[in-house]
């Protein structure tokens, strides 16, 4: 069977891998010169089962109101980018409602749950370093209001069997003395043992040697222009430059690009960008190096070290449509996120050494990653990993892999298919 992917993000080279190793005739095409350089380059680099929730909380119509348009918000909706978002967000409200995004979450659990299971098959595999620590992930609270919706998080967690601790402020600093400037600050914080931290950028470039190793084609530079049918099935694709390539199955895992490109089929996939921003800088000398990646509450983003020479800050979103420009302004909230959760690592780093970057995430209007069958003969989706595409990435490879293989179906993928928006 030859498969092809269009899109050599996270998503598309973890499933590249696990169809070449159980057999498949594998070609990737990516319009970029390598694996990973759009979302999946300098994301936060955080795998969190802890933060399966979508951001579609119970009540988010309340934040996405209050913030509409503040350049400092941690969620932020541009007015212009209002009208394109019309039925994304009709539908993302409507999966606010409790019932719904207690389901939605319990989806992302166990795909985050099962991902974290399959990393450490991948590490064991094929030993390639993408300065992977398991040692967990903290979060600070700066006030009792924080340590309460901390409290309730963790309740929430604890159902879902996810080990959380709650730490006072002497604990946080016990447990990560880089934090020590800021003690005074903090009411608490909660750890999370289960979570990971990795370079995904690192990660796609290796695990892409392995799958070509293994057989799989990697067309880089090369940009699909349009998927071709025959008789109501997909047949392959064609090139910006005119070639076909025939193919048995197509995987379309074109991060935020997957809509426009299935969209002449009359396949409408709900996704829309959702921008994020990082930061990331050397790891400044004579100082403790953090040994975990730390969450603030108050901002919504993280701090993350990565690999004992790097740091990167990365988190916030911002509804803007396909827009990649920097604003300066929004990377200034991430450079005062390093200087409130490290205040002496961030004096020793010029600005000019940090180094900015955003991306798109894929968000779906139920937070939860649209996989699998993809309402034409020959097509699956592999998208809307909002958030959590890293945490997910290894999960969503081997599930979609198996399924596409036949046979054994570890993590079946009912429920995470488009068929469920109707
Ligand atoms: C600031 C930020 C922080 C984040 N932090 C985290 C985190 O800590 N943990 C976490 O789990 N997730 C995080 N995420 C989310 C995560 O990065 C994404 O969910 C993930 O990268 C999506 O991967 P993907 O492979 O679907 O998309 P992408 O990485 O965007 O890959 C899609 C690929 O398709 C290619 N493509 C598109 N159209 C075509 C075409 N026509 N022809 C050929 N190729 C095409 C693109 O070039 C691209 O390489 C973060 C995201 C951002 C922006």
């Amino acid at each position: 069977m030859h498969v092809l992917i269009v899109g050599c993000g996270v998503i598309g080279v973890s499933t590249a891998w696990y169809l070449a190793r159980g057999g498949a005739t594998v070609t990737v095409v990516e319009r970029r010169e390598g694996p990973s350089l759009e979302t999946s380059f300098a994301n936060g680099s955080m795998l969190t089962p802890s933060l399966s929730a979508p951001w579609n909380s119970p009540g988010v119509w309340l934040t996405v109101l209050k913030y509409l348009g503040r350049e400092e918000a941690a969620l932020l909706v541009r007015l212009a980018a209002f009208p394109a978002l019309l039925a994304w967000s009709y539908r993302f409200l409507r999966n606010s409602r409790p019932d719904r995004h207690e389901v939605s979450f319990r989806k992302n659990l166990k795909l985050c749950n099962y991902s974290i299971e399959i990393m450490a098959e991948i590490r064991s595999e094929t030993a390639i370093e993408y300065e992977a620590a398991l040692a967990g992930v903290m979060e600070v609270c700066r006030d009792e209001a924080a340590m309460r919706r901390g409290r309730e998080h963790s309740a929430t967690l604890a159902t879902h069997r996810v080990p959380v601790e709650e730490l006072g402020a002497e604990a946080v600093v016990d447990m990560e003395p880089a934090l020590e400037a800021i003690q005074h600050e903090l009411a608490g914080g909660f750890f999370y043992p289960a979570d990971e931290v990795g370079d995904a950028y690192k990660f796609s470039c290796r695990l892409q040697a392995q799958a070509e190793r293994r057989g799989a084609a990697f067309r880089f530079g090369e940009s699909v222009e349009r998927l071709l049918t025959h008789s109501g099935r997909l047949r392959g694709v064609r090139l910006r430059g005119g070639e076909e390539i025939e193919a048995d199955q197509i995987v379309v895992a074109a991060g935020s690009y997957t809509p426009g490109l299935v969209r002449p089929l009359g396949v409408r996939v709900p996704v829309c960008p959702a921008k994020g921003y990082s930061l990331t800088a050397p790891m400044p000398e004579g100082l403790p190096v953090p040994g975990h990646a730390v969450l603030d509450d108050r901002y919504k983003a993280g701090v993350v070290p990565l690999g004992g020479r790097r740091i990167r800050v990365g988190g916030t979103v911002e509804f803007t449509g396909f827009n990649l420009e920097l604003s300066s302004r929004r990377v200034a909230n991430l450079r005062r996120l390093l200087a409130g959760v490290l205040p002496r690592h961030a004096e020793r780093i010029p600005v000019d050494e940090m180094r900015p970057w955003c991306g798109l995430r894929p968000a779906s209007p139920d937070g939860v990653p649209i996989l699998g069958a993809g309402g034409m003969d020959g097509l699956s989706l592999a998208t809307g990993h909002g958030h959590l595409g890293w945490s997910m990435a290894a999960g969503t490879g081997k599930a979609l892999a198996q399924q596409l293989l036949g046979g054994r179906r570890d993590f079946p993928l009912a429920g995470y298919e488009l068929s469920r928006f109707g």
